[in-house]
């Protein structure tokens, strides 16, 4: 068997130190696997690998030490399994999400829904460098939009039904920058400090403040690697249904100007922040 190792690393298989072993990288779309995939990953484990599992830091996971031999056999029987193999170089990788609000209390998202419908429509889509994308469900960031080339986290802003306040002033107390003040023994909500996080109204125990809109916001340019930096406010608020063209928009001006390998936060730099910015603002416009 010929060994053509960019080849095999583009579709996952990425060689180790040991001569001739390879790690096989999986398909894994919000840090789920179906116990009949798990079952389909520990059966190829055991009878190609070395007894044991790899979970990488982006929710991924591999197979360790199979042999260049095994190769085909390996991705045969992973695929009639339902296991899809993941990808490396310049592609959009693996989709990470948190619980989202599926789950969790505090979220304002599905981002376990959304990080499957992104990697359905942009898994190995083709870029000059590698493009990772992550969802959220809250600001709490438990899935760190902030690292990834293009970030989402829920956000929400609160409505208030006044007649239902009972003025404890729980609001105000915890609201994390200070946008609630207490007037006449009402909440009194300055819009611009708000950051949408919810939080009033997870707390509210009388369901005064109520969901008012959900979205989500987005944020471009992070990453870790060699320069590591958070990546920066793309959008504050944008509605859900907007995510596929502000992902289309990143990946085209990534296209236009990114130089081979080079990181999206880094063609954001050398293009400017305003550039980008506007690209975002009319692909995601309320009647694009
Ligand atoms: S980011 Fe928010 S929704 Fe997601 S797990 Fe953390 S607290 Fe829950
Ligand atoms: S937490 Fe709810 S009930 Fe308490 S002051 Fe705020 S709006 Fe009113
Ligand atoms: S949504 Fe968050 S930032 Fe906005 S008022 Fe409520 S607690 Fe404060």
């Amino acid at each position: 068997m010929e060994m053509n190792i960019a080849e095999l690393k583009k579709g996952g298989f990425l060689k180790q130190l040991q001569k001739d072993y390879f790690a096989v990288r999986l398909r894994v779309a919000g840090g789920n696997l179906t116990l009949e995939q798990v079952e389909t990953i520990h059966q190829v484990a055991k009878k190609y690998g070395k007894g044991y599992i790899h979970l990488t830091t982006r929710q991924g996971m591999e197979i360790p030490f199979i042999h260049f031999e095994h190769i085909d056999a390996v991705r045969e029987e992973l695929r009639a399994g339902g296991v899809e193999l993941g990808v490396c170089g310049g592609t959009v990788r693996g989709v990470m999400a948190c619980q989202g609000s599926y789950m969790c209390p505090h979220g304002h998202v599905d981002a376990k829904a959304l990080s499957r419908q992104i990697d359905e429509q942009f898994f190995a889509a083709p870029v000059p460098g590698k493009f990772k994308i992550s969802v959220a469900g809250c600001n709490r960031s438990c899935a760190k939009p902030q690292e990834n080339d293009l970030g989402f986290g829920g956000v929400l802003r609160p409505a208030l039904r006044e007649k239902d306040c009972i003025s404890c002033g729980l609001c105000a107390d915890l609201c994390p920058v200070a946008a609630i003040t207490m007037q006449d023994g009402y909440p009194l909500l300055s819009r611009e400090k708000c950051i949408a996080c919810g939080e009033c109204v997870t707390a509210c125990p009388s369901g005064a403040w109520r969901e008012g809109e959900a979205g989500v916001r987005v944020w471009a340019g992070g990453r870790i690697g060699r320069d590591p930096k958070l990546g920066e406010v793309a959008i504050s608020f944008m509605p859900i249904t907007k995510i596929p063209a502000a992902i289309e928009a990143s990946l085209a001006f990534f296209r236009e100007h990114g130089r081979s390998k080079e990181r999206f936060g880094k063609v954001i730099e050398r293009i400017g922040w305003e550039k980008y910015r506007e690209a975002m603002e009319r692909a995601t416009k309320k009647d694009a």
